[in-house]
């Protein structure tokens, strides 16, 4: 899934290429496309597209009069559309803005249009009044952005509630924008388990985590903005997400070690002994189960 690095860095695109671009239609493919009943995305007819943001996860589509806040989930994309075709595949919705007029005459008619692979169909529109976005569903219960948060704010959200390190990195009520990429990459950065609790870590802990999370999302940021479109999950350099039984990058600093896996159903935790757990092997899941 897209974290804040690649979300952020479509959000600079987006804005390049359609800011200014007056809507003239919003049209959902299927039922699930819109969440919101009220207010109505014809409100945002006739008025140009003020900038593209980005809250945690979410895209920000700013208008006037409302916001659009989409959420691509694991396969869903929002790309110049030039087909306009009349069923796109696994097309979600379309934002249609008016053609510009080119010198030589030629319309440009590209719309933006949100697809969405698989049959999942978890990627959505909001429909928001513009002012009130951080105080909507599906943003109001957002934590603070990941990106800029201090080592003393990071210590304080620590400290509401003891949870493995790991878990509070994905839980965007905690801190918005992480996903499971950049939590591995992000305890492999700090030193420190990805098991380990916010309470037990405290606020020294809090600002080794702060500066790590500054270093991976600048880190994934700067290579994001190097591409024309949206990285795949393949594409995104990392030092141990997705590198199961791979060397541990700094192993010439500390020896050989390899990074580990401890599996969960909808991802996989990876670090290294040596770095990390002052080299105990954590159980795997998917080991341990038969073990019980
Ligand atoms: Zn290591």
């Amino acid at each position: 899934m897209p974290e804040m690095p690649e979300i952020e860095a479509h959000a600079e695109r987006l804005e390049a290429q359609f800011g200014g671009r007056v809507l003239t239609k919003f049209v959902p493919f299927n039922f699930t496309a819109l969440k919101t009943a009220v207010p109505a995305p014809d409100a945002a007819y006739g008025f140009a597209l003020q900038s593209v943001g980005r809250r945690g996860k979410y895209l920000l589509l700013r208008f006037e009069p409302i916001t659009f806040v989409i959420h691509l989930m694991q396969g869903g994309r929002l790309l110049a559309d030039t087909k306009l075709s009349a069923k796109p595949r696994g097309g979600q919705a379309r934002f249609v803005f008016e053609p510009i007029e080119g010198d030589d005459g030629s319309g440009d008619e590209t719309a933006l249009l949100l697809t969405e692979q698989g049959k999942e169909r978890r990627a959505g529109v909001w429909c928001v009044a513009a002012g009130e976005v951080d105080a909507t569903p599906p943003v109001d219960k957002l934590g603070p952005e990941a990106a800029g948060i201090t080592a003393d704010e990071l210590a304080a959200r620590f400290a509401e509630k003891s949870m493995r390190v790991h878990g509070f990195l994905r839980d965007q009520r905690m801190i918005a924008g992480i996903g499971r990429r950049l939590a591995n990459e992000i305890c492999w950065t700090a030193r420190v388990s990805p098991f380990a609790t916010t309470k037990s870590l405290g606020a020294d802990g809090a600002e080794v985590v702060a500066a790590a999370i500054a270093t991976c999302v600048e880190d994934g940021l700067a290579e994001e903005r190097e591409r024309d479109e949206m990285s795949s999950s393949k594409q995104r350099t990392s030092a141990v997400h997705n590198r199961t039984d791979d060397e541990c990058p700094r192993s010439d600093e500390h020896g050989p070690d390899t990074i580990r896996a401890v599996e969960y159903s909808g991802y996989t935790v990876n670090y290294c002994p040596t770095c990390q757990t002052g080299g105990k092997i954590l159980a795997d899941n998917t080991t341990s189960k038969f073990l019980k």
